[in-house]
């Protein structure tokens, strides 16, 4: 195939439907993309694929070409740190292992906080279930939700600096691998890795200066345009990616109305994307005649 197509409009490659923590369904995702006036998104929701095949429908009905991928949870001691996995075979056996594994987990860890706020808060686990899909990869955002059905906070961005943030008094940990277990789990699947939002909260990759082993493990490129990296970082950032030869994304994280990110806020380079479907060996990018 050849790529001509990446170049039919702006390349959005961070978005997350309901299957993980955004509001949209996978289909409404990428139909909000056309809407927005997009040539290619990527849905990426938190440990999960489940959303690919109803986004893949959706792109062949509106023309925006879908980049199938993940949100890779990971983490360096106690700080989070996000890998995105782009075109990865979704079948992969230690894929599956561990993202079922970290899925589970989350879970629990929910269960703990909400069993925590509880003795504070009229929260029960009642009510984070009805403000999840079945099957979502649970996180902080569906408790958001019902403490804002509850009246407790007036939106999420409220429960996350006040209950739910991670020194708010309920926050939890859980399980994760190291962001390198994450790179080679996603370069063995026969896909494409790109860290997250590197700049984001406390700056863990940046801090603990671990880029370098995070290359040796085959990491492909950094999110740098992410309204999360602040001015110096997105600077310094761009003088690391040149001298590993990384490739520089640029993405809005959209989660729906769960967060102010709007679909095409940052976009990336089409020579980038057309760098990324080279690369990637795990699955094909859905890309709708002309
Ligand atoms: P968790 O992974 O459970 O620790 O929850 C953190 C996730 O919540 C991150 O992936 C954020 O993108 C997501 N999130 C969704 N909406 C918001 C919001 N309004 N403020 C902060 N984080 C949010
Ligand atoms: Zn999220
Ligand atoms: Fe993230
Ligand atoms: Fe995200």
């Amino acid at each position: 195939m050849d790529d001509d197509w990446v170049r039919r409009g702006p390349i959005d490659l961070h978005a997350h439907s309901r299957e993980s923590d955004g509001t949209d369904a996978p289909g409404d995702v990428v139909r909000a993309a056309a809407a927005a006036g997009l040539g290619v998104v990527a849905l990426t929701d938190h440990d999960t694929v489940s959303g690919w095949q109803e986004a893949a429908d959706a792109a062949m009905e509106t023309g925006v070409a879908l980049i199938p991928g993940v949100e890779f949870s990971s983490q360096i001691g106690p700080a989070s740190v996000h890998v995105l996995g782009y075109l990865l075979d979704p079948v992969s056996a230690a894929f599956v292992g561990e993202r079922e594994r970290i899925r589970l987990e989350r879970v629990e860890r929910a269960e703990r906080m909400v069993r925590a706020i509880g003795r504070d808060y009229p929260l029960t686990w009642r009510h984070v279930e009805e403000h999840s899909a079945p099957g979502a990869t649970i996180g902080r955002p569906h408790i958001a939700d019902a403490l804002v059905t509850l009246g407790i906070v007036p939106d999420r961005s409220a429960a996350f600096e006040g209950i739910l943030h991670w020194q708010g008094g309920y926050y939890q940990p859980h399980h994760a691998p190291h962001p390198v277990d994450a790179i080679r789990i996603i370069a063995d699947a026969g896909g494409v890795a790109v860290l997250a939002h590197p700049a984001a909260r406390g700056r863990p990759v940046m801090r603990m200066g671990v880029l370098g082993e995070l290359v040796d493990a085959g990491l492909d490129g950094v999110e740098i345009w992410h309204r999360d990296n602040d001015a110096r970082s997105q600077r310094e950032l761009l003088v690391d990616a040149e001298r590993l030869g990384l490739l520089v994304t640029g993405s809005s994280d959209y989660h729906g109305s769960g967060k102010p990110n709007v679909l095409g806020e940052h976009t990336t380079e089409p020579a980038v994307l057309a760098e990324i479907v080279r690369r990637a060996t795990g699955f094909a990018p859905v890309v709708p005649g002309p």
